[in-house]
């Protein structure tokens, strides 16, 4: 398709005029459907339902160690449980904890007894003038959103398509002590869909922070989450990595399986070093008597290993394939050589990332809604919600089903030409 950027005033007026017509026709419609959130759909709820029945027999309910699963006991997770999420982050059990329901919970936590109680012996947060944390950008609106609420002040650091851009990564935490973490989705990122280089992972395990209690948050949340058999990203195990350089306690790695089995129901885990999870268990014991080893069981009796769960896995992608190919397939049709906008097509994860040109995201989110198509806000993908470029948006095409996809893609795609289009007038 011919660049929107090569056409004379004349042709752009026409454009618009036929724009506006295509837009005034799909109000008309009044369609209404979801496209803000990376959440899974039902169909791929249904897959997991089995695991409803696994603890039907009392026969199954006492755990390795010995402990009945309906009683209390056991602080950091039963030991099947352990081995499966172990094997899933491909870290030693003995480095796992499993907590409850949400890895982000347990980012929260890791972040808030940082400020109430430091880490491992360092002077806590909250007795700092300044913490910061590093923010590779476009990245996760809740990660962000958990910086804000501590008052941890963010610094931007932009993604490159090998992961965060190292060199400034590298110089900011090895000349300021107050950056005290850094957030990465390193495999299959949301929005990008980027998973971190061999050479970004090893300079991660290499990095010099100033601060000693400088933590990776490594959010692996899409760890197994691929779309195809035959083509998917390899990511290094950062703790192992980290080990080998000297900073055995530099990383904090989460997951759970929130996309994998049911999203609020699902197990959650860190894995860490053994310093590090011994302080964290020092909290736990207080915060709770132990998490729900019910649902650590059913996970167990119904995955029954990690091979189990790659298999369950298959059956996501064989959902979510579709759904992907949809969306790209509209956006090169539509948008392919306009020049209005860039996006990349990911091997995994949840999402696919838009940037359109400058100073049109907020505008193209605003006209979706009006014609009746929720995304997530313009800006959501940056701290403080603010894109400095206003151009990234993020697609989470997972949940809708294909027919209603389709509507809400080739709307979107609408939106870009049309907002495109006034823009470039604009500037004639
Ligand atoms: N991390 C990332 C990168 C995510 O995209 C999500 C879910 N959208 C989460 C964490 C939340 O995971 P959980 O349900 O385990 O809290």
């Amino acid at each position: 398709m011919q660049s929107y950027k090569e056409l004379s005033k004349e042709e752009l007026l026409q454009k618009k005029i036929q724009l506006e017509e295509e837009y005034k026709k799909v109000m008309s419609e009044n369609i209404s459907l979801d496209m803000s959130r990376g959440k899974p759909g039902a169909d791929q709820l249904d897959i997991s339902m089995e695991m409803m029945d696994v603890l039907k027999s009392t026969d199954n309910l006492v755990c390795e160690q010995g402990v009945d699963c309906r009683n209390y006991g056991i602080l950091d997770g039963i030991k099947e449980a352990k081995k499966l999420l172990a094997d899933m982050s491909e870290v030693p059990v003995d480095n796992m904890i499993i907590f409850g329901n949400s890895s982000l919970n347990i980012m929260f936590d890791t972040v808030s007894r940082s400020v109430t109680h430091g880490v491992m012996g360092s002077k806590p947060w909250c007795k700092l003038d300044k913490v910061k944390f590093l923010c590779p950008v476009p990245g996760y609106d809740r990660h962000f959103s958990i910086s804000e609420y501590f008052g941890i002040e963010m610094v931007n650091v932009p993604m490159t398509v090998t992961g965060p851009d190292m060199d400034m990564v590298e110089k900011l935490v090895k000349e300021d002590d107050s950056i005290k973490g850094i957030w990465c989705v390193p495999k299959y990122s949301n929005p990008q869909g980027i998973t971190y280089s061999d050479e970004t992972v090893r300079r991660f395990a290499r990095l010099q922070p100033a601060a000693k209690d400088f933590r990776i948050y490594w959010d692996n949340a899409y760890g197994v989450h691929h779309l195809y058999e035959d083509d998917q990203d390899y990511l290094i195990e950062i703790l192992e990595e980290c080990k080998k350089a000297g900073n055995p306690d530099m990383v904090y790695k989460f997951c759970s399986t929130s996309k994998i089995s049911f999203p609020g129901s699902g197990l959650a885990a860190i894995a860490t070093s053994e310093p590090n999870l011994e302080e964290i268990r020092k909290h736990m014991t207080i915060q709770t008597i132990g998490h729900d080893k019910l649902n650590q069981l059913r996970h167990v009796l119904f995955y029954k290993d990690f091979d189990g769960m790659i298999d369950h896995m298959k059956k996501h992608a064989e959902i979510l394939r579709p759904k992907f190919e949809m969306v790209l397939t509209i956006l090169e049709r539509e948008l392919g050589g306009t020049g209005l906008g860039e996006w990349i097509s990911p091997k995994g994860g949840y999402f696919i990332s838009f940037d359109s040109m400058e100073g049109c995201a907020k505008e193209i989110i605003k006209k979706c809604k009006e014609a009746g198509v929720v995304m997530t806000p313009a800006g959501a993908t940056y701290p403080y919600g603010k894109d400095p470029h206003d151009s990234n948006i993020r697609i989470a095409p997972t949940f809708p089903n294909l027919s209603e996809l389709k509507k809400a893609t080739e709307l979107f795609a609408l939106c870009v030409k049309l907002v495109g289009v006034n823009q470039l007038l604009e500037n004639k």
